[in-house]
């Protein structure tokens, strides 16, 4: 591995900020004492800081040279509403709170790039560094772009990163076009009219309904959706009644729908309403439909995918970037970022879970699971890649 000597040497003073911040872990829009390290941090290397933007968001920015150009390096800074069951000394002191996602890793790495970048400064133009509040949901990075992030920032590209847990340190993956799915959920009231139980005939029972909307719903996938483009129709809650002798007025149907292509996500969408309102209308009852898109697909460009690899390959070797990595159904606010600006996403392997110190909590090192923690081996391993990003952005023609 091709790591950049400055940043090893002070991997220490990282592992310690990335400890800190685990510590302290703080949800969507509450990460005030996050920012403010982050700000402090910048502002003792010499690096101006924008502060405020989409709430707790905070910009670096590092400029060198005379040209014109720019790039943006994107982390997240949230923490989950998770009870951590890990018990070593950096475990979460906010209870109910837990970095259970290793946003405090990526917030430690972009630090560690501004550190080096605005000491060594072997670029020409200006290094966008984006901390961005409420990637959980919140939508912290659309949020910074209504603040003005891309207006006060011009920047040509934009770089995400994500840790993932269950792939070896010292590899990446990546994938040109759709790499995470769009996240949706939808909440469906089916109205009847209630009635005794022993009296069924006097009301019209929206239980039945349900039912009969949940089943057809799972056409869509099979008969309505093209094959070769993925999606997912989950129903997670369906709620109606009080008694076994009442035939409720009301019954609710609760879920989530993914895909990886808008036209894709405007079909589910589409049928699930028509069979919604059809299938209610043929027992006389009606349907309250609420569909809400929260994130889009994220897809990453072409050239700048390409353009990435040879980076990641340029630090770890070819062999240790799959450039074709599976995408998952799993969703990411950078995907807002990336329908404004070019860019690319990655996956940096955070190991099999055995960096974990004793204390922690025995059960799989996942992605928004109580016993996760973040890997320290990836500090260096992801800062060199962002400084390495940042070089090669403004030094290619
Ligand atoms: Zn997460
Ligand atoms: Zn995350």
């Amino acid at each position: 591995m091709k790591l950049i000597d400055p940043i090893l040497e002070f991997q220490s003073e990282l592992r310690q900020i990335r400890r800190d911040i685990h510590a302290h872990p703080e949800l969507c829009f509450e990460e005030r004492r996050t920012a403010e390290l982050v700000a402090q941090k910048l502002t003792d290397w010499g690096i101006p800081v924008i502060r405020g933007m989409g709430t707790t968001g905070v910009v670096g920015i590092i400029r060198n040279g005379t040209s014109q150009r720019a790039v943006g390096l994107r982390a997240d800074m949230d923490a989950l509403p998770v009870q951590e069951i890990n018990t070593f000394p950096h475990a979460s002191r906010h209870a109910g709170k837990m970095h259970a996602c290793g946003h405090d890793g990526h917030v430690a790495m972009l630090l560690g790039a501004a550190r080096y970048l605005s000491q060594h400064r072997n670029f020409d133009g200006t290094v966008y560094l984006i901390f961005q509040p409420a990637e959980e949901g919140g939508g912290g990075a659309r949020r910074m772009m209504e603040d003005g992030l891309f207006r006060e920032c011009p920047m040509e590209a934009v770089f995400g990163m994500h840790n993932w847990p269950g792939v070896p340190v010292g590899t990446f993956g990546v994938t040109a076009g759709p790499m995470m799915a769009s996240s949706n959920e939808f909440e469906v009231i089916v109205k009847g009219k209630g009635a005794h139980a022993a009296q069924p005939h006097k009301g019209i029972d929206p239980i039945m309904v349900a039912v009969q909307i949940a089943q057809s719903w799972q056409t869509i996938v099979t008969r309505n959706r093209n094959p070769l483009d993925s999606a997912v129709l989950s129903i997670t809650q369906i709620h109606a009644g009080s008694a076994t002798n009442i035939i409720p007025d009301e019954a609710m149907l609760v879920g989530t729908v993914r895909t990886f292509t808008t036209p894709t996500l405007d079909v589910m969408e589409q049928r699930m309403q028509a069979i919604a309102e059809h299938t209610a209308a043929a027992f006389d009852a009606t349907v309250d439909f609420q569909f809400k898109r929260n994130y889009p697909p994220l897809v990453n460009h072409a050239k700048e995918t390409a353009f990435a690899v040879d980076v990641m390959r340029s630090i770890v070797g070819p062999d240790r970037v799959d450039a074709q990595v599976e995408p998952t159904m799993g969703a990411e606010d950078f995907a807002f970022m990336l329908q404004e600006k070019p860019g690319c996403y990655v996956f940096i392997g955070n190991g099999e879970g055995n960096h974990r110190d004793s204390g922690h909590g025995l059960g799989p090192c996942n992605l928004h699971n109580p016993s996760y923690d973040f890997n320290d081996d990836l500090l260096p391993i992801g800062a060199t890649y962002w400084v390495r990003v940042a070089e090669a952005w403004l030094a290619k023609g």
